[in-house]
């Protein structure tokens, strides 16, 4: 089975992707890491994210180990991450590794912005999780916190609003529910709550299926 989770930032994919993959024991992927990686990989070798020839050489040249880098989880990699993945080359890249993981048997939840429209247009399941920016940025926020960093609610939401605008305003890949998606509003709802419509969907569709 393979179930494809999208959305934007901070609406509760990753946390979702894990409990789905945990309850039908299938492996996960986390598809922002890699253009996480990707972003940071080009700024570090000196070069502008937006610069289509140095992304696609991060890209390229991506190792394992570029993924566990703590630095991935900062808003710098996030903004480097949107960027590059504006850029087609830098996409299509990505794609191969993505849809041979996804056939990683006996299944695969794979978690980005564009897996039910594009990387598995044939996934068994997909689901769009989504929320309002504000409690989306107060997630965030929360999360940037707990980790120890000084971070201000505006500048958080600010930053939001411009990754989710180039994000689903670009021509490639642009973030929007695939759509045979079911979408969840996680603003009112826990981590519980979201867990729980997505196993009704998934078990009402295999019951009809
Ligand atoms: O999911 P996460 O917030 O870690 O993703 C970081 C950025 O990577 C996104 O804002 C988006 O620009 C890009 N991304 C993408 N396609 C994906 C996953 C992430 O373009 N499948």
């Amino acid at each position: 089975m393979i179930i494809a989770i999208d959305g934007p930032a901070a609406a509760g994919k990753g946390t979702l992707a894990r409990r789905l993959a945990e309850h039908f024991g299938l492996e996960m992927l986390d598809t922002g890491l890699l253009y996480r990686a990707v972003g940071l990989k080009t700024v570090r070798d000196g070069a502008d994210p937006g610069d289509a020839q140095a992304a696609v050489r991060a890209a390229r040249s991506l190792s394992s180990t570029d993924l566990e880098d703590v630095a991935l989880r900062s808003e710098e990699a996030a903004a480097a991450a949107s960027k590059v993945g504006s850029i087609a080359a830098v996409r299509d890249v990505m794609l191969d590794f993505q849809r041979s993981f996804a056939r990683t048997q006996p299944g695969a939840v794979i978690d980005g912005r564009d897996i039910g429209t594009e990387v598995c247009p044939d996934a068994d399941v997909k689901i769009f999780v989504t929320a309002r920016s504000e409690v989306r940025a107060h997630r965030r926020l929360k999360e940037l916190r707990a980790r120890g960093v000084d971070a201000i609610h505006g500048r958080v939401l600010q930053d939001m609003k411009e990754r989710d605008a180039r994000d689903a305003e670009r021509d490639v890949a642009p973030l929007k529910p695939a759509e045979d998606a079911f979408v969840i509003d996680t603003g009112d709802m826990d981590a519980d709550a979201v867990f729980a419509a997505a196993l009704d969907f998934i078990t009402s569709r295999n019951r009809s299926g």
